[in-house]
């Protein structure tokens, strides 16, 4: 028996990396999980590795660049749930990693969708389930990059400084429904996404050699680690911590 039984968890972009992670510690804890991200063997076996542990969790594949599948995942997860009692909103993708002049104004807007206005979208359509009288904790996974201006990076820094902004709107509005919100940057962690950074042109990325050395140098966290660590603010955050920004390497 863990401390989180009888509670549902929504976690965005589930399928692996720090969201895979996250799934697991929290089916652990003995949440019922509901994972999310686009249709694929990484879901499919993250999703049978969490019911092993927690059988009554079960995945909602969907698309975060597409309103259609938001809204028809929803409606999924709004006819098995009641109440959602926690959303990481976990799921990122760092493209398009281009020079902002360069950069294809169709991929530049699907970042929006997928970082930032899908996560407005999605927490949008589940307010039946968020607004009752229980507790809900609302968790964004934010970056160093929502802060700091990369070059090539203008879309992905963009879209986590919204999300960021975001969060506090949302800490700010849910006080009346008993939901807080707080975002988290989880440091640099070895993931696909780094995988993804590391494979981009020097061209198209003058800072790719540092990503390179963060890696050779064994900078890079393991998501496992990271999970563990988000654990207890992401099931446990306050009101006073409401509307706040961690880095995972304070907690
Ligand atoms: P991964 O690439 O390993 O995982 C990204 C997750 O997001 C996957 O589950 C992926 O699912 C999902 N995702 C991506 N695009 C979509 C989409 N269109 N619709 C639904 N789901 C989607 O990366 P990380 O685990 O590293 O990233 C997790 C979070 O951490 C992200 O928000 C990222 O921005 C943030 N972050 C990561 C850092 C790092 O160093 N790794 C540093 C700072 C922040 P699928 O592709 O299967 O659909």
């Amino acid at each position: 028996m863990g401390d989180l039984q009888g509670q549902t968890y929504l976690i965005t972009g589930a399928s692996k990396g720090i969201g895979r992670e996250v799934s697991l510690a929290l089916a652990r804890a003995g949440a019922r999980v509901v994972l999310l991200a686009r249709n694929s063997s990484e879901l499919e076996q993250t999703t049978a590795d969490v019911q092993a542990i927690a059988p009554n969790s079960y995945a909602t594949p969907c698309d975060l660049g597409v309103p259609a599948a938001i809204e028809e995942a929803a409606q999924t997860i709004l006819a098995n749930e009641g109440a959602i009692h926690g959303i990481v909103h976990n799921a990122g993708d760092i493209h398009p990693i281009k020079p902002l002049f360069d950069a294809d104004a169709g991929d530049w807007g699907r970042s929006m969708m997928v970082n930032v206005v899908g996560v407005q979208h999605l927490t949008q359509v589940l307010g039946p389930a968020l607004q009752g009288e229980h507790r809900v904790r609302v968790t964004t996974i934010s970056s160093g990059a929502a802060l700091r201006p990369l070059a090539s990076w203008s879309a992905y820094c963009t879209a986590k400084a919204g999300l960021d902004m975001w969060t506090r709107c949302l800490a700010e509005e849910g006080r009346e429904h008993n939901i807080t919100a707080v975002s988290v940057a989880p440091g640099i962690v070895d993931t696909a996404m780094q995988t993804t950074i590391r494979s981009a042109s020097e061209e198209d990325f003058p800072l790719r050699a540092n990503f390179v050395g963060y890696h050779e140098d064994g900078q890079l966290s393991n998501p496992e680690d990271v999970a563990a660590a988000l654990f207890p603010l992401m099931t446990a955050h306050s009101f006073e911590q409401s509307g706040q920004r961690f880095d995972v390497r304070d907690l």
